[in-house]
């Protein structure tokens, strides 16, 4: 069928309605809907259901779209934008293999030649441009897992940078380089205060505890997170002794002490870890953000999502690094549905017409919850956003059902997970704000900041003395 919606202005006001279109509310008590409405006054969600009596509400012809949550990332390096499909082959260590793939490496590059020269300048254009390219996609919230934090001026500049995206956003306050003159852990105070003193705003914080750096680091960022109330986030990766360091540390033994889990604890990863390690972050509650194309490209270790659902589990989705892997949510959905099922179908082959003792096959619902749902459960975010109810803030995206790569659609998650991408997301809206309208992102000069990006890209390459390989 072709699209034969007029295209009109956004809404200006306070109240509108999103009429007729196919509603995917992720809320099991709410339901779904073939068609109905959503409407939303101020920031919040106020009324779903079949053709509402709205009265003057503006409205948004929203026939021939599917609506869904906007999409959650539950770990996102914003400030390596600049960098993007620098490293498209690469692993995170070098392997020493002397492959293509092995160098350049993530580790040496990224975190060793390209971090220490960033100014907070280029912490601000990377951050923004990144969120921004993300919110086009529509992903409204993200955990920025911001590990740049070299002085204070770097930390403003990447709260700045998710303030100015208009995005709902978690500032992960992780460590930077380590120099003389760097506030990690302890400038968490003051930037609790300056920033997040209120618990009603769209950026909220995070705080980074990552294990791997020693005894004393760990020790102290555990116990100002508690001491603040902010949650918890960290990767744990098995390799390179990640596994034994986290058993370790969970039982409360080695030189870091105050690592105790809970549910305000998000891992990053958990690939190649121990049954005790996963027994003790299912009891505490624990929550586990997979990055799967990226675990898989770079070597992290096979996506978990197996040892998960024997445990009751689900995870959350996360992107990781562009300069790697794309940072869209259907790349996400995709992967860890192809690549659970993958396994699964494997398993259940090789067992040749025995009773398999499998997990479930995924399917495409439940890849649609980890990226939306459980994202915002995973960010302490869940009362606010991750599913269209009634209460909870407008955080909304039309997705194009009319376009050339999904008509005609006869099953509407699995549009979504199976054959969209990131130019059906038509409309965007962030706490009841249209940022993205009719394919355009608005309230942002995207040439003139395309333009501060490559000039921050072009600063990163010289000072870091890297050579651009343009054609690989
Ligand atoms: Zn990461």
């Amino acid at each position: 069928m072709p699209d034969t919606t007029v295209p009109s202005a956004p809404p200006r006001g306070r109240r509108y309605v999103i009429r007729g279109g196919t509603v995917l509310s992720m809320n099991p008590a709410a339901g779904d809907f073939e068609t109905a409405d959503v409407l939303v006054e101020g920031k919040s969600i106020v009324a779903i259901g079949p053709e509402l009596d709205t009265g003057d509400a503006e409205v948004i012809d929203a026939r021939g779209r599917i609506v869904v949550p906007g999409f959650v990332d539950t770990h996102h390096h914003l400030f390596e934008t600049a960098l993007r499909s620098f490293l498209p082959d690469a692993l995170l260590f070098n392997d020493g293999s002397g492959t293509p793939s092995a160098d350049p490496s993530y580790f040496e590059y990224v975190l060793q030649k390209f971090s220490p020269v960033y100014r907070p300048q280029d912490v601000y254009i990377n951050s923004l441009f990144g969120g921004l390219s993300q919110l086009d996609a529509g992903v409204t919230t993200v955990l920025d897992v911001s590990q740049i934090h070299h002085s204070p001026e770097h930390t403003d500049a990447a709260i700045q940078a998710l303030v100015d995206t208009g995005r709902r956003s978690a500032f992960g306050y992780f460590e930077g380089d380590g120099r003389a003159g760097a506030a990690y852990p302890d400038d968490a105070y003051r930037v609790r205060n300056e920033w997040f003193s209120s618990d009603d705003q769209l950026v909220t914080m995070v705080m980074g505890g990552e294990m791997y750096l020693g005894d004393d680091v760990p020790t102290r960022s555990w116990t100002i997170a508690r001491a603040l109330d902010l949650p918890i986030a960290a990767h744990v990766i098995g390799s390179s002794g990640g596994s034994s360091l986290f058993d370790t540390l969970v039982r409360g033994e080695g030189g870091a002490k105050k690592v105790r889990l809970g549910p305000d604890v998000l891992l990053i990863h958990m690939t190649g870890m121990s049954d005790f390690a996963w027994k003790a972050v299912r009891d505490a509650g624990a929550k586990v953000s997979l990055a799967v194309p990226v675990e898989m490209v770079m070597r992290h270790g096979t996506p978990p999502l197996l040892k998960m659902q024997e445990l009751g589990m689900e995870p959350s989705l996360s992107s990781d690094v562009e300069t790697t892997m794309t940072a869209d949510p259907f790349t996400l959905m995709r992967s860890a549905m192809t690549v659970q099922r993958m396994l699964v179908n494997q398993a259940v082959l090789d067992q040749a017409g025995n009773q398999p003792a499998t997990p479930p096959l995924l399917g495409t619902r439940d890849v649609l919850r980890f990226a939306t749902v459980n994202g915002a459960d995973h960010l302490s975010l869940g009362h606010r956003t991750g599913s269209l109810t009634v209460g909870k803030e407008a955080d909304i995206v039309l997705l194009n059902a009319t376009a050339l790569n999904v008509v005609p659609v006869n099953n509407a998650p699995g549009a979504v997970v199976s054959l969209m991408d990131r130019t059906n997301v038509e409309t965007v809206i962030v706490a009841g704000k249209i940022r993205k309208w009719k394919g355009q992102l608005l309230d942002a000069d995207l040439d003139r900041l395309g333009h501060e990006l490559e000039e921050s890209r072009d600063y990163l390459f010289q000072a870091a003395g890297v050579r651009r390989n343009l054609l690989g």
